[in-house]
């Protein structure tokens, strides 16, 4: 069988390897459920992005969000990335994983004061501000410390729905962004503002998109912006085009980052503005496809109209199905000859909504270990404590090498911050 997206993960007769390593063998030692990523994996996806780019002024920012554990961030830090985060905790996370701040672009539209004084203090290379009550508080706030707070807009291109109804945050009607209509003001407003700086500009239309058509509208769009902001005065240094770039979870076939890159890269140049800095935000097309989550078969319940495999892995450890209604492959890591029958993968939660897959063909048995795949992004950073469960371990394999990248949490770590009541 063909699994999908990286080439890191294949069957060695009946056994599912990720790089050099047996997952069956990881479950052992490890236990379930259990998260095991592949560096090799992740650097191989960021590699077409950096080819892309090589000869001019760039700077990747990974997207933090998506899966957020230190040898994550410490592998991209090395490979020479910046950052994308969304608040002050992601901040303290790469500088923990030996990231720089001035590799670092702070994006959100709720950043808190106390967020802007912790990044302003770091020195993060540039604010993407989605508003502007966002503006006069960061400008508050810089000239306070007297610092300067370097800073883009983030625009709303509001491509075309129409034409493109999978893009979810680079339209008019969501929270995300200045509108289009509105940045020539806001940039103007912006430069006015005591302790701001513009630098740049940003955009970033949504997420799992597939086609280039989009990328390519938004940037004309942001494109004709920059041309406007400068004409009425207003120096606009670097192009940050967002994240989004999609995956294979099934059967799709998103482009490559470099035939991405490449595209926009041949408009940037057609339209004049080869000279700039640019930048991208790619969280999901880096790590989604470099992880799996493993999970132990613990009952079969076939049913009159369905049949159930319980696993130990519920929507706690892996949200996205419940959440998004997502499909994640799920395959065993070990394949059986038996005949497959149709099984609702689902959790032990008490919620219906809890299942990691709905009627997937699968020969399993007890004790089976599953693996969902393409889960290395936005996995375990959504992961959480419901049913007073503890999260699982995350491992990184290289080649043959596996390094525990966190522990399997305790009990006692899910109500080690709770209080009694004084008795009376
Ligand atoms: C989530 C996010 C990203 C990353 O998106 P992916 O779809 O994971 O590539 C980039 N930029 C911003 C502002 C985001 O919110």
């Amino acid at each position: 069988m063909t699994l999908p997206g990286s080439p890191f993960l294949a069957y060695r007769g009946p056994d599912l390897y990720l790089d050099d390593v047996r997952l069956g063998d990881l479950a052992e030692q490890h236990g379930t459920p259990l998260y095991v990523y592949s560096r090799r994996a992740m650097l191989a996806a960021l590699a077409p992005y950096q080819r892309a780019l090589q000869g001019r002024p760039h700077l990747i920012c990974y997207a933090v969000k998506a899966n957020s554990n230190l040898a994550v961030l410490q592998t991209f830090a090395q490979a020479g990335c910046g950052f994308d985060i969304v608040s002050a905790g992601e901040l303290a996370r790469v500088l923990a994983a030996g990231g720089s701040a001035s590799k670092v672009v702070f994006s959100g539209v709720g950043k808190t004061r106390a967020e802007m004084a912790t990044a302003l203090k770091a020195g993060v290379k540039c604010f993407n501000v989605e508003s502007t009550a966002e503006l006069d508080v960061l400008s508050e706030v810089a000239s306070g410390l007297g610092l300067t707070a370097h800073i883009s807009l983030r625009v709303n291109p509001d491509v075309d729905a129409g034409t493109h109804p999978y893009i979810s945050t680079g339209l008019k009607g969501n929270k995300f962004g200045v509108a289009h209509e509105e940045a020539v003001a806001t940039y103007r407003r912006a430069a006015s503002l005591p302790g701001i700086q513009v630098t740049g500009i940003d955009c970033h239309i949504g997420s799992q998109i597939t086609e280039i058509a989009p990328y390519l509208d938004a940037l004309d769009r942001v494109l004709d912006l920059v041309e406007a902001i400068e004409a009425a005065g207003t120096p606009v240094h670097h192009l940050d085009l967002g994240g989004g770039l999609g995956i294979t979870y099934t059967n799709e076939t998103p482009p490559g980052a470099d035939q991405l890159i490449a595209e926009l890269l041949k408009k940037i140049d057609a339209r004049g503005h080869g000279h700039r800095e640019v930048m991208f935000e790619p969280g999901r097309s880096l790590v989604g496809n470099a992880g799996v989550l493993l999970t132990e078969v613990m009952f079969l319940k076939p049913g009159a109209q369905k049949n159930f495999c319980v696993v130990d892995a519920a929507m706690n450890d892996l949200m996205r199905p419940a959440l998004y209604e997502a499909y994640m492959e799920i395959v065993n890591t070990e394949q059986r000859s038996e005949v497959a029958t149709v099984w609702d993968i689902v959790g032990p939660v008490c919620e219906s909504g809890d299942w990691l897959g709905r009627e997937r063909k699968l020969a399993v048995k007890p004790g089976d270990v599953l693996a969902v795949l393409s889960a290395g992004a936005y996995g375990m950073t959504m992961a959480s404590n419901y049913n007073t469960r503890g999260r699982g371990a995350e491992l990184m394999v290289d080649g043959a090498k596996v390094s525990l990248i966190r522990e399997r949490e305790t009990i006692a770590d899910l109500y080690r911050h709770e209080k009694l009541l004084p008795s009376a």
